[in-house]
């Protein structure tokens, strides 16, 4: 097969597209797609500083990478989670990458570690305060970001979800009409109430794409699933759709990008309304740390509050 561009060889079809493409010409693809997420969403300009979200996949080191070459100003932020051997990996994958790519570019890796910073890992959290693994290591990356770009003077927090984790948790929200989750799951959410700006470049591209440029790009990832994920219902979600994408070429963009101009409009007016009816709930600063919260003291610090509790007196979980 032929390139779309060049007519040299190709390495890598994209069925959506209905296009073949050599290296060069994919890396450029890719390229596209980001910077019209980012201008067709507003997302950013280069006059804004970003604090990528890394944690050692293909998504989020192809992101840094790629606002790096489009020429925007870019650290990045790891959270080493404690995940039994997946984390040290991981980290060993962003180490080398901030060595090969990103000091290279003048960018530069903060860190952050849940046992060294705060005396817990993610299966700790999870027992002490009854939720789910995902949840608890969910709502700490949350904090993390934001206080770290808060405290760093960033203007965005970046994140590499990709158009398949987009559908897929669209999917979820849609069997269970869950249109409160629905009405923030937006490429960007505004800088407001004390929260950074947070984007999502890669929505443009699929996961399949995303890994493709990493290989194409000499980007050396962690490829291995983080073990918490199993029975997750995302990945089941994603199979779901990656066999509706096999017969109907284009369906997961279709499925996203429909959302995005059909109903997001008429969830934005319901919110303005709700808003204009004074019945969002009031955001104040958490008694302990200071970060926005609806409750007196946010959910993290309730969460640290838990880890150093005996597990004896856990009870009731932490929402909000
Ligand atoms: S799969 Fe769950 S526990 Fe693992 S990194 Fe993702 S959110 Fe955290
Ligand atoms: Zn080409
Ligand atoms: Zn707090």
């Amino acid at each position: 097969m032929k390139c779309r561009v060049c007519r040299g060889a190709a390495v890598i079809d994209v069925r959506r597209h209905n296009a073949y493409f050599c290296g060069e010409h994919f890396v450029r693809h890719c390229h596209r797609q980001v910077e019209r997420a980012i201008s067709d969403h507003k997302m950013f300009t280069t006059d804004d500083r970003l604090l990528v979200a890394v944690s050692g996949g293909k998504d989020s080191l192809a992101l840094w990478e790629i606002l790096l070459k489009l020429g925007y100003e870019a650290d990045g932020l790891f959270i080493g989670l404690g995940i039994d051997g997946y984390s040290t990996d991981s980290a060993g994958y962003v180490e080398r990458f901030v060595e090969k790519v990103a000091t290279p570019a003048g960018a530069t890796l903060l860190r952050v570690d849940l046992q060294s910073d705060f005396g817990y890992d993610v299966e700790q959290a999870a027992a002490s305060t009854g939720r789910a693994p995902c949840s608890a290591c969910g709502l700490s990356k949350r904090h993390l970001f934001n206080t770290a770009a808060l405290d760093g003077g960033y203007d965005a927090v970046a994140t590499g979800h990709n158009l398949d984790d987009e559908a897929a948790v669209l999917f979820g929200n849609t069997l269970r009409w869950q249109t409160d989750f629905m009405r923030r799951q937006r490429p960007v959410l505004p800088e407001g109430n004390g929260f950074p700006r947070k984007v999502k470049p890669m929505i443009r591209l699929s996961e399949r794409e995303s890994a493709a440029y990493c290989v194409v790009s000499g980007i050396d990832y962690q490829v291995d699933e983080c073990p918490m994920s199993a029975g997750n219902s995302h990945i089941r979600y994603k199979e779901m759709l990656n066999m509706l994408e096999e017969s109907s070429p284009g369906a997961k963009a279709e499925f996203y990008n429909g959302f995005l101009r059909n109903l997001t409009p008429i969830l934005d007016a319901e919110t303005s309304a709700m808003s204009d009816d004074a019945q969002a709930p009031a955001i104040g600063p958490c008694g302990r740390c200071g970060s926005p919260t609806d409750n007196e003291v946010c959910s993290f610090c309730r969460l640290l509050q838990r880890v150093a509790q005996p597990a004896s007196n856990v009870g009731d979980s932490i929402s909000g």
